[in-house]
């Protein structure tokens, strides 16, 4: 019996597992060294990368959803077509990267239209879910879950309830809910841990690289057996090439959240597979519907 099929004899909730699919020059903390102009010209890696993780899920007999950009479909739509055909969600994480409190409603509308067309063409799937970039709907943001609602979306997994350096809507429900009226829209925002009154981010990204894995394992387990809600993970591609090129003139911080650990991450994943049940965002976001968070009036 794998990991799934324990957690789930167990009657723990299945977990949301993603991958944001972006190459490793498209990493917002780089964007001050590397610009849009320059991407044309640097060696895509994402392909490789999506292949290993689709041995790694094989292996451990989980079923994911990788938000893309638009940008990397349009150049990798075999890599899509092969994403699609092993069982995985393909949803879109927009065209490239711009976050959304830097758009308009207008700018992101046809952002959307953009990036689900050419995700659409080159997978052969139809989207029916969407991340923002960096987690960048907020409350600067108002706007944004209309337009994804108006656009026919049925899920975002947009919002980070906590308070980061890059982004965060601290004032958000930690579980799924409606963010827009009269629409069946669902937000299910990446996962956090309580920790007395704080909430921390346990979703991935580089906490889950850079400190140890007993924290995100602590966070997981404190989500599905004490809360009993299903937690929502996310990793990127370049997390697990410690080959991909070295970004010179990048801030410090950046750097250390970039390298650290990469050489690591596979064996941390195959952990976070066997340890948790894992399953599609669109999977989730079906049984999540039937239990959202009621937001104030
Ligand atoms: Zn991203």
């Amino acid at each position: 019996m794998n990991g799934q099929m324990q957690a789930a004899a167990r009657g723990a909730p299945v977990n949301g597992l993603s991958v944001d699919v972006e190459d490793w020059f498209q990493v917002g903390a780089f964007e001050t060294v590397i610009t849009r102009e320059d991407w044309a010209g640097l060696s895509l890696r994402v392909e490789r990368n999506c292949d290993a993780i689709l041995a790694l899920f094989a292996d451990a007999g989980v079923q994911a959803t990788f938000f893309t950009l638009g940008w990397i479909a349009e150049r990798a739509p075999a890599m899509m077509r092969r994403i699609a055909a092993a069982g995985h969600e393909i949803a879109s994480h927009g065209w490239d990267h711009e976050r959304v409190f830097r758009m308009t409603p207008e700018t992101f509308r046809a952002d959307l239209a953009r990036s689900r067309k050419t995700i659409e063409d080159a997978s052969g799937v139809v989207v029916r879910g969407y991340r923002a970039p960096s987690f960048s709907i907020d409350a600067r943001t108002p706007w944004a879950h209309r337009v994804l609602a108006e656009e026919g979306y049925a899920y975002s997994s947009s919002v980070a309830p906590v308070v980061h350096d890059h982004y965060g809507w601290r004032e958000a429900p930690r579980f799924a809910f409606h963010p827009v009226d009269g629409h069946d829209l669902l937000e299910i925002p990446v996962t956090t841990a309580r920790l007395g009154e704080r909430r921390l981010a346990a979703g991935g990204g580089g906490f889950f690289r850079v400190l140890p894995y007993g924290f995100t394992r602590w966070a997981i387990a404190q989500v599905n057996r004490e809360e009993g809600r299903p937690a929502v993970f996310y990793f990127h591609p370049w997390e697990i090439d410690p080959e991909q090129p070295r970004v010179a003139g990048a801030p410090l911080r950046s750097r250390f959240r970039h390298y650290t650990n990469l050489a690591r991450m596979e064996a941390k994943l195959r952990r976070l597979t066997r340890d948790f049940a894992w399953g599609r965002m669109d999977e989730l976001a079906r049984r999540e519907a039937e239990n959202p968070v009621r937001m104030a009036a």
